[in-house]
């Protein structure tokens, strides 16, 4: 679905990537990880065809992302940035109806069949009964839900979703993640999401990738690359890792300062 080969993108003097690799198969969940400004959004837009890399290579399905119209590029690939910017009041139902644009057509109206796919993928993230209130007036977890249906409902093959789980409470992060998993397996979608939960990427990731300062530190499945020693290079903190309780997947758990000045320190017991 996606390949990725030595991607070089800087921002003027800034370089965000340096060299970046990867690969994302049909249906797989693929997490991105890392510290803030590691490029990790970068990656994605480039994923998407939103920025152009100075060098490197840039496929999807096996054709460069820049070779694909963007009503083309736009049916296959649905992308949640971070931030949307929102300035309209339109109403949640009229955000999620611009997710069928690609489909329409921007002059042609939405039928019957469209209003049905934006109210499922609107039942589906749990923002049905917001559907008259305008955006502007949600907090942040509510905006966050109504923008991914907004991307369910365009029915793209591959979902790129940025901190999608960061504005979220804890029991719509795991809704949010199981949706994706029902998604994969209804439908065979491919996500690719940038993600600092390590324990959520460690639950519901195939493979997950770590960057720092635009290079690839690790990538694999999360019990290869979750490991402490790791996760210290990665992001300069002490952390502990063991087994999930649930499964054979790694638990990470940051150490705080007054921890580690004790005897017998959570450093050394690993
Ligand atoms: P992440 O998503 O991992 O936090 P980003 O990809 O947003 O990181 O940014 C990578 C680097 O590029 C950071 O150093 C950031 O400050 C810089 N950067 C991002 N966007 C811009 C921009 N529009 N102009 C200049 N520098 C940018
Ligand atoms: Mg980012």
């Amino acid at each position: 679905m996606v390949s990725l080969e030595q991607l070089v993108f800087s921002y003027g003097p800034i370089r965000a990537l340096d060299g970046v690799s990867m690969v994302v198969g049909e249906g797989e969940f693929f997490v991105v990880a890392g510290p803030n400004g590691s490029g990790k959004s970068t990656l994605l837009k480039i994923l998407c065809g939103l920025e152009r890399p100075q060098s490197g290579r840039a496929e999807l399905l096996g054709r460069p992302v820049s070779a694909y119209r963007r009503k083309e590029r736009s049916q296959l690939v649905a992308y949640l940035p971070q931030t949307v910017p929102l300035d309209f009041p339109f109403s949640a139902l009229e955000v999620v109806l611009m997710g069928r644009h690609p489909h329409v057509g921007l002059l042609h109206m939405e039928d019957r069949d469209d209003v049905d796919k934006a109210l499922e993928a609107m039942a589906r993230t749990d923002v049905a009964h917001l559907k008259d209130r305008p955006v502007t007036a949600l907090s942040g977890g509510e905006r966050q839900r109504v923008f991914l249906a907004q991307a369910l409902c365009r029915e793209p093959r591959l979902l790129v979703l940025d901190e999608p789980t960061a504005a979220l409470d804890p029991a719509h992060q795991v809704r949010l993640m199981d949706l994706l998993e029902d998604l994969r397996h209804e439908r065979g979608l491919t996500v690719v999401m940038v993600s600092h939960d390590i324990n959520l990427a460690a639950m519901y990731g195939d493979r997950v990738l770590l960057l720092k300062h635009g290079r690839v530190v690790c990538q694999g499945p999360p019990e290869e690359v979750f490991t402490f020693q790791t996760l210290e290079e990665t992001y300069g903190c002490v952390v502990l890792v063991d087994k999930s309780p649930l499964g054979c997947f790694p638990r990470v758990t940051p150490v705080p300062k007054r921890y580690l000045q004790k005897e017998g320190t959570a450093k050394e017991n690993r």
